[in-house]
């Protein structure tokens, strides 16, 4: 039998993609091996998001170049970020792989798009992306170039991908896009990111959906309503701020101020209860003086984040920021000012999760490591419990017994039948 080996790298859309190119080549008949030098079909899911992703997946083409001449017959194939529309200069540097394909585009020697097949083992936990490519243009940011304007998937394919996600197993669905705010302009009738999670809310299998990445300018208020009110619709937002200076906000091309971002928070947490918001954090863009970076610093004070993403500015060449600004933020510097981010986010998180000793929590079990159950709340805090039974893909309550900054830990607690009941 044929074999296949995908090696992936970046965000959860590079992450879908292979999930659904995995899927595809299963429907042909390949089976998965864990080592390339096994496989007659190798996949790799590039990243260039920053230059510590390229770099991982330029070595990973490099090995492969050995793993080719051991076994000349197998065909390789580079996808994701790294491919842009132009192949010729990938073409030269890694004259051994055989199929460049963009990132969400068919691979070229397959009819038909990879995106509509369903992965081959569905998880407790899915993702479906609802749109492709970004409008946005960021001034650092590489990924309109690569991934290409924004196009929105139909409302009924997404919940056609939902239903049949569900059908065989999956509780919760993730819905993925580079601004899901903005999800729906390009359609007929403008439908938009509430109407879709209402639709999906309908999904009976299902017990959980979420979404993301929010854009801060596009978020508004019918969304949030209609987080508060779906009862699947968990309440965790991904909302990254990038700076709390609005001078580098105003460079960044990110369309808002700190004052505008931080009402939107107020906002979600007086309509939605409990909620936990997430967000992305660059340090060290350039001309992001020590005043500026604490406005960030400030900002996350304020904003009491769930958890960061915080990255060291990375120039991308072909972005405005590359093109016109100076990297000239000392090296030394970027990487203080990660370690403070993370500094004063992990007191925020001891804080936030301390709270939550001696409550019970809704947690989705996800599966099992090293003999413990872990899953996440709807908040999404990574739980670990114990229990003799086998719960996976359960929801059950969860009474956190530690704390940690990173993770929560506690007992499984029976249900009472006549609570049930009732
Ligand atoms: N569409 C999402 C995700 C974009 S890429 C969004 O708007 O947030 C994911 C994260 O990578 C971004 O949020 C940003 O924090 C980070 N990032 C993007 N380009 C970067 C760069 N040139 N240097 C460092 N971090 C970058
Ligand atoms: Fe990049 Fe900005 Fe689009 Fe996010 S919104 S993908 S950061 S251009």
């Amino acid at each position: 039998m044929p074999t296949y080996h995908i090696w992936t790298i970046g965000c959860q859309m590079n992450r879908a993609e292979s999930d659904r190119l995995a899927g595809r080549f299963e429907e042909l008949g390949y089976t998965p091996v864990s080592k390339p030098g096994e496989a007659d079909l190798i996949v790799v899911n590039s990243c260039v998001v920053r230059q510590s992703a390229e770099d991982r997946a330029v070595n990973k083409l490099h090995n492969l170049r050995m793993v080719k001449q051991a076994n000349p017959l197998a065909r390789l194939a580079l996808t994701g970020c790294l491919v842009g529309e132009d192949t010729d200069g990938l073409k030269k540097r890694f004259p051994y792989v055989d199929w460049f394909f963009q990132p969400g585009e068919a691979p070229p020697w397959l009819d038909g798009p990879a995106a509509t097949p369903l992965p081959p083992r569905v998880k407790v936990s899915e993702t479906v992306a609802i749109s492709q490519g970004c409008d946005n243009f960021c001034t650092y940011c590489i990924v309109p170039y690569r991934r290409g304007r924004e196009r929105s998937v139909p409302p009924d394919d997404i919940v056609r991908e939902v239903r049949a996600l569900a059908e065989r197993g999956a509780k919760e669905v993730t819905l993925l896009g580079q601004n899901v705010d903005s999800w729906g302009r390009d359609l007929p009738g403008q439908p938009d990111l509430a109407d879709l999670l209402e639709a999906v809310n309908e999904v009976p299998e299902l017990k959980r959906v979420r979404f993301l990445t929010n854009h801060p300018k596009d978020m508004g208020l019918k969304l949030i309503k209609a987080i508060a009110r779906l009862d699947k619709v968990c309440e965790q937002v991904n909302l990254p701020a990038q700076a709390g200076s609005n001078a580098i906000l105003k460079r960044m091309g990110r369309g808002y101020t700190r004052e505008h971002y931080l009402e939107l928070i107020g906002t979600i947490k007086d309509n939605v209860p409990g909620v936990s918001v997430s967000t992305d954090i660059i340090v060290g863009f350039p001309g992001e003086t020590d005043g500026q970076f604490r406005e960030t610093l400030d900002l996350l004070e304020k904003a009491k984040f769930g958890t960061v993403h915080v990255a060291v500015y990375s120039p991308r060449e072909g972005t405005v920021a590359a093109r016109e600004m100076a990297d000239d933020v000392p090296a030394a510097v970027k990487k203080e000012r990660l370690t403070a981010v993370e500094a004063l986010q992990e007191a925020v998180q001891t804080e936030l999760n301390g709270v939550l000793l001696g409550s019970t929590a809704e947690v989705l079990v996800e599966g099992r490591n090293k003999g413990k159950w872990y899953g996440r709340t709807r908040t999404d805090k990574l739980v670990f419990f114990t229990e003799r039974r086998d719960l996976s893909g359960e929801l059950v309550s969860i009474k956190i017994t530690k704390t940690s900054p990173w993770s929560l830990q506690g007992t499984y607690v029976e249900r009472d039948s006549t609570e049930e009941e009732q």
